[in-house]
Parts: structure tokens; sequence; C-alpha cells
């Protein structure tokens, strides 16, 4: 076989003519623009198919759209492993997320064909539409679809700008939305060995490390959001109050998130993963230089790996806010809180990603995934999934989104090592 050396050099034109193409494609004004369910979303699975085509994969749709291209292996009755991501992109966003864990996917299979190879399982690319939320509110529409996992209420979601409803969106698409709402996956998942997504990594973890440029993903982190909190003082003239007479609502929800910080340094000390942020922040309708606030909202979103960390952390966000309205004379309303369960990576499969790293010399580390991905909703219908993260700048869902091309073709050389180990 091989060294990596020759997937890496080879493989680098393959893939890097599918990024220009694509992003040609979807150029918007400033990054790409690929939403789910829309016709260029369906031009670039065309585009990709032809690729499937010439190396002779066999290709069919799911009926959420998504698009399965296989190479048949030694053993047909065996379960395939399924490598891929999705295709679509939020607007004006970066190529990468997403495109990423499919050329990676794709690149592998041209390889196999190259090299002569054969598994002895099939090996399946597996291309997946709108997995971002940004154009309909709605998350992993496309892999949630092909489990039957959206809700007739999904369906009904419009569009951020446009007068159109996922369900419509999906339909232009020559699709049943009906079929996606059964509960029962429109595919057979017991044709599915194991899903391993390539992605971009989104955070800074890889891109500041100068030697280890992949990871294996440890979980993908659940969180717990609050859409909105929010704390009632009492309005009162700035220079006419002294401070023994105020309720202030800014100065309590300062005192409250100052706080948080505190506590998160702590646990994050004692070995818990958390990461704590208030995204939003906004003063009353009455709100002015002059005026003591009487009111202020924020948003709070706490994510973890462990359910159990987000839960406790959220308890301790109630209980010091009850502390700070008996201090401060000022009362926090908390909306309902939203729940996302953390997304679990199999360990074994994950091992066998850091084994095969170990195995071929390539710098790897663990680390956990911040934001949600297909392979959570994958791996929740009890199918055995990993992620390998790449080292990318300029973080993502922006159009300044950046990676190197020798990264991922580490990356892409990983998830061959492994799908060449698998069996
Ligand atoms: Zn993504």
């Amino acid at each position: 076989m091989t060294s990596p050396k020759g997937l890496q050099a080879d493989g680098l034109k393959y893939a890097k003519t599918i990024f220009e193409t694509v992003r040609r494609m979807s150029a918007d004004t400033l990054g790409v623009t690929r939403q789910g369910y829309s016709a260029l979303e369906s031009d670039v699975l065309d585009y990709l198919q032809g690729l499937g085509r010439d190396l002779e994969l066999e290709i069919s749709a799911d009926r959420a759209g998504n698009v399965w291209m296989t190479l048949p292996g030694r053993d047909r009755s065996l379960p395939a492993f399924v490598a891929g991501s999705h295709v679509d992109s939020v607007p004006q966003g970066g190529n990468y997320d997403g495109l990423a864990g499919v050329t990676a996917a794709l690149t592998v299979a041209w390889w196999m064909r190259r090299q002569n190879f054969q598994p002895l399982r099939d090996y399946t690319v597996l291309m997946m539409r709108c997995e971002e939320s940004s154009f309909f509110g709605k998350a992993y529409v496309g892999s949630l679809g092909m489990m039957g996992l959206l809700k007739p209420s999904d369906m009904m979601l419009s569009h951020r700008t446009q007068n159109l409803t996922l369900g419509q969106a999906i339909s232009s698409c020559g699709l049943d939305p009906n079929d996606l709402t059964t509960g029962k996956p429109v595919v057979d998942l017991s044709r599915i060995a194991a899903f391993v997504e390539l992605h971009i990594e989104q955070g800074p973890t890889l891109t500041s490390n100068e030697d280890i440029r992949v990871g294996v993903v440890t979980g993908i982190r659940g969180n717990v959001r609050h859409k909105k909190v929010i704390c009632r003082g009492q309005t009162a003239h700035s220079g006419a109050v002294n401070k023994e007479f105020r309720h202030d609502a800014v100065m309590a929800a300062a005192a409250l998130l100052n706080t948080m910080e505190n506590r998160w340094q702590e646990w994050l000390d004692k070995g818990e993963d958390l990461v704590f942020t208030v995204g939003v922040i906004k003063t009353g309708e009455t709100a002015a230089i002059s005026v003591i606030p009487g009111e202020v909202s924020f948003t709070v979103d706490m994510r973890s790996l462990s359910a159990d960390t987000c839960e406790r952390f959220h308890t301790l966000l109630l209980e010091e806010a009850a502390k700070l309205e008996a201090e401060r004379g000022v009362r926090f309303e908390f909306d309902k809180p939203l729940y996302t369960a953390p997304g679990h990576v199999d360990p074994a499969l994950s091992d066998r990603l850091s084994d095969a790293a170990d195995a071929n010399g390539i710098p790897c580390m663990r680390l956990p995934s911040g934001a949600g991905h297909d392979a959570a909703v994958i791996g929740g219908c009890g199918i055995p999934v990993a992620m390998i993260f790449i080292a990318n700048q300029n973080g993502s869902h922006n159009p300044y989104e950046e990676m190197q091309m020798k990264d991922f073709m580490i990356g892409t050389d990983l998830l061959w090592h492994t799908v060449k180990a698998y069996d």
C-alpha cells in the first residue's frame, strides 16, 4: 500500500477541484450561500453525484433528499462504513463547514479506486441536506428527516426572508415532507455499521496548536438555554437616588453574571466540561443615560458534554439569582429552559480513529465539539458514530472561515486509514 504521502499529494488536487467548483457555484457577495432544500443545494448534489458516477459508485437518494454513493465491498451482506457530512451552508458563510466532510469522504473513495482497493464491506459517501438552522430556524433537517424525526409543525416554519415554509422548500426538491415525520427512518439503519463525520473544528483549539492539526471528538456538547431572562428592579432618577435606595436591574444582572463567571472557572478547575454565554443583553423600553434601569433582559446558553453538569450549573444560576433578589430587591424572571441532550460518540469507533492516527504517525488530540452536528442525530438513533475535527482559521458561520488544505489532507488521510483498518 502506498504511504500516506501518496493520498496527501494526489488527493490534494482532487479535493481542491471540488472545493473550488462548489465555491464558484455558491458564491455570494461575501462568502458562500447554499440554502438547504434549495435549487442550488440540489445543483451542488448533482455535481457531486457526477463525481460519484465517474468513480462508478452506486448512487441513490433517500426520501429526505440525502444522497448515498456506495463503493461496493467484497461482502455485500455486511452493513456499510459510512462517511460524510452536509452540503448546505449558512447565508454568507464559509465553504468548508459541511463540505469538508463530504469532500474528504469522496476523496477517500477516489483514492480507493486509484489504488484498486476494495474494502471488505461497502464504503458509502453520505451527503446530507439542510443541516444549518439559519434559514428555517431548524437544525439537522436532512438527518432528522432521514430518521423520520421531523414534526409536522417543523414543516410550517417559515424562511427568514422569503415567503416559503420548510415543507414547501422540501416539496420543491421533489420530496414529500409527510415521509419525514412518521417517527420511522426512511433508510434501513441495519445497513449502517458506522458513521464518521469529518468536520472543521469551528473553534480555536486545533488551529492554535502548531503540532496537532486534527482531533478525535469526545462528544458533542448539549445545552440548557433561556431565550429570555428578565431582571426587574426599579426605574428612578440617576442623580436623585443614593445607592442604598436603588434597585438597579443592570447592576443586579451584572452581579449575577460576574458570579456565574467566577463559578464557571471553579467548575473548570474541578475538571468539568462547561461553557457559559450571555449573547444578548438589553435594557428596557425606558432606558436612558440618566435613568436607573428598572429592567434588563438577557439570554443564557450553557453547554457541556455532560447533561448533569449543564443541569447542575443551571440550578446554580437559579440559586444565585434568588440570593441577589433578596440582597438587591430585584426579581429575576426565567422563561422556560430549553434542553438539548449531549451527543454521544461511540468510544470504540473513536478509539479506532485514534489508533489509526497512532499507527500512521498522525499527531492527534481528543477534544469536545461545541457545535452540534448531524453525527449527533445519527448517533442518537443507535448507530456508532465518531467525528474527526480539522484545524480551521477565523471560526465558522462567517465568510472569512478558512482551512489549510494541508490540514484537510491530514484529516482525510486519517479517515482513509480508519476505513482501511476497519475490517
Ligand atoms: Zn457543519
